[in-house]
């Protein structure tokens, strides 16, 4: 660490021993106590005289859902605006960037409904739901939700939770700041940096509170371990394995999925793009962040897979705040897994909300650690499953996390190698 970022950063400077373990690892450790400690309590045949121990082993994990849930609304909200005020999208360009990311999203949520239909990964294990409420039943209504999509007063989205409202104000607000921000610089005036500066400061402001839940992201999956296996012993994880297993067969599938658009939409061969790319995946991964990727994607787009400078900013530096495919296809994946564990049927309409709503919510998905497990709380509150059931997921999602952020990033690429077109740099530069 330079000696800049040292003197900017107190939190790092100050920060205790055990913070500076690694999150992955405080998980792991957290995972063998608490299976160790389900099992002292009873491995799935409790002694009466602890349950009341064992029910309290889930408040964490109940705490941070909570968190997360009040989080998701200002930290889309903020990312949004922050992206349209901040990045720079050319006319035309901008329009082909727009559709490649919506039909790449779209193309990766249904690869996931796919698999979690055909896999079923919720049916594999026998997860106790006795302490679930029913979800009500939805049908698709297209004017009801267009009719919805608009809220009754602006700050409403943001109490209520409503990713589809939520993301037309975003939006609404972030398009007219930016076309401000273009007048103004125009006309040589500078009105609009103290607004660009506050919304900067509130989104930095919103993922560092954001990292104090997600530092206790341990503690709410050893007590929710902990609690499952004392009551339950091992057998929902079974079903979670098999969502494991369901969630990288469909992200390899969305991989193939992008190497096939690559072969035939643009001159870059594809094993030149999983060669070149290898940097900003591996980057990915470890980090869990396509915002800590993003300088190595830009840079590995260029130097090694030959794209202009223009088509690789385009996808990996633009694109990329908005294109989080690898959270889209986990996001209704989980929905569905979640609904397929407590035995509640989506019908192909509230299938079709779950698109809808997870489109959204994985466009104002930050590209930080976690972030998809913050959106996915309104995914699950769109079709009235209960979130408490996310505290499951949070399990697994560390290790997820990583594997779906290096496909958020392998979309950039995808995108950013369609926008190059089918000439390579040197004929068409010639
Ligand atoms: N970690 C992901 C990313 O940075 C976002 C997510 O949590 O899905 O792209």
């Amino acid at each position: 660490m330079s000696q800049t970022e040292r003197t900017t950063s107190p939190e790092t400077k100050a920060s205790p021993w055990w913070q500076r373990i690694p999150l992955t690892l405080q998980i792991l450790i957290a995972l063998v106590a608490a299976v160790s400690v389900g099992i002292a309590l009873g491995a799935g045949n409790p002694n009466p005289s602890n349950a009341a121990l064992i029910n309290n082993l889930a408040i964490p994990a109940e705490l941070v859902l909570k968190a997360l849930r009040a989080l998701a609304t200002p930290l889309i909200l903020v990312a949004v605006l922050h992206t349209l005020m901040t990045t720079n999208i050319p006319g035309t360009a901008g329009r082909r960037l727009a559709v490649l990311l919506l039909t790449n999203t779209t193309v990766a949520i249904l690869v996931g409904l796919f698999v979690a239909n055909v896999l079923r990964p919720g049916t594999w294990g026998n997860v106790n739901t006795s302490t679930t409420t029913a979800i009500t039943a939805q049908s698709l209504d297209p004017w009801g939700i267009l009719k919805d999509a608009v809220p009754e007063a602006v700050l409403k989205p943001l109490v209520d939770n409503n990713v589809i409202q939520l993301i037309v104000i975003a939006l609404s607000f972030g398009i007219v700041l930016r076309g401000l921000k273009s007048e103004q610089i125009a006309q040589g005036k500078n009105g609009f940096q103290p607004i660009e500066d506050v919304i900067g400061i509130l989104f930095e402001a919103v993922v560092r509170v954001l990292n104090w839940v997600i530092a206790l992201v341990p503690f709410a999956v050893f007590g929710i371990v902990a609690k499952t296996v004392a009551m339950q012993g091992f057998t929902p994880f079974k079903s979670l394995g098999a969502f494991i297993v369901a969630v990288l067969l469909a992200l390899v599938l969305q991989a193939c999925y992008y190497l096939t658009r690559v072969k035939f939409g643009s001159w870059v061969h594809p094993l030149k793009f999983l060669a070149g790319g290898s940097d900003a995946f591996l980057t990915a991964f470890s980090t869990s962040s396509s915002a800590a990727a993003m300088p190595i994607t830009f840079e590995v787009l260029q130097t090694k897979v030959g794209l202009r400078e223009s088509s690789a900013a385009l996808g990996a530096l633009v694109g990329a705040n908005f294109n989080n495919d690898g959270t889209a296809l986990y996001e209704a994946m989980s929905a569905l897994y979640i609904s397929q564990v407590i035995g509640q049927h989506l019908s192909l309409g509230q299938q079709l909300i779950v698109i809808l709503t997870s489109i959204f919510a994985s466009v104002g998905a930050a590209n930080i650690p976690n972030a998809g497990l913050v959106t996915m709380t309104l995914v699950f509150t769109s079709v009235g499953l209960p979130t408490q059931y996310i505290a499951l997921l949070v399990t697994v999602d560390w290790f997820l996390d990583r594997c779906r952020t290096a496909i958020n990033v392998m979309g950039d690429m995808t995108v950013s190698a369609l926008l190059d077109g089918k000439k390579p740099h040197s004929v068409d530069e010639a």
